[in-house]
């Protein structure tokens, strides 16, 4: 179900330019390895770029978050998961193997429609996750008829 994704480096280059903020070849790397990784903790992005320290790395995506090119999802109890901000998706993770789908985010423009016209809130569909079992975890816990006889 993964799909990396490539970012523009130029895009990067341009925004950081705008808030005084040079592009670094740490800034690079980890802004590389989020689109590649797809969703990755600041452990597994740092375990993928090992010539940045773990520290530089979450004050990387501090920065690279502050001005919006990555994005952070819940994808379980742990630590966050970090993604690029256009990677516009519903996550759906399966609680007992934790396999990570990505839904189209037109699934909830109802629920985001509703919400904003009755609550004037306005969802962050891709921040959230839609936890339940996967069809695979579904069809194990399922014992055919023919081993009952
Ligand atoms: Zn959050
Ligand atoms: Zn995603
Ligand atoms: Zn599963």
């Amino acid at each position: 179900m993964a799909h990396t994704h490539d970012f523009d480096g130029d895009a990067l280059a341009s925004r950081l330019r705008a808030r005084g903020m040079r592009m670094t070849l740490q800034r690079e790397r980890v802004m590389h390895a989020v689109g590649h990784l797809v969703h990755a903790t600041p452990e597994q992005i740092a375990a993928a770029v090992p010539e940045v320290d773990l520290t530089t790395v979450y004050r990387t995506l501090e920065t690279l978050e502050n001005i919006g090119v990555v994005a952070h999802t819940h994808l379980g109890h742990g630590a966050p998961s970090y993604r690029l901000a256009d990677d516009d998706h519903i996550h759906v993770v399966c609680h007992n193997c934790d396999a990570v789908i990505n839904a189209p985010a037109g699934l909830a423009d109802d629920l985001a429609a509703t919400l904003l016209r009755e609550s004037g809130f306005t969802l962050d569909r891709s921040h959230f996750t839609v936890f339940g079992t996967c069809r695979d975890c579904a069809a194990a816990t399922q014992v055919p008829q023919e081993k009952h006889r």
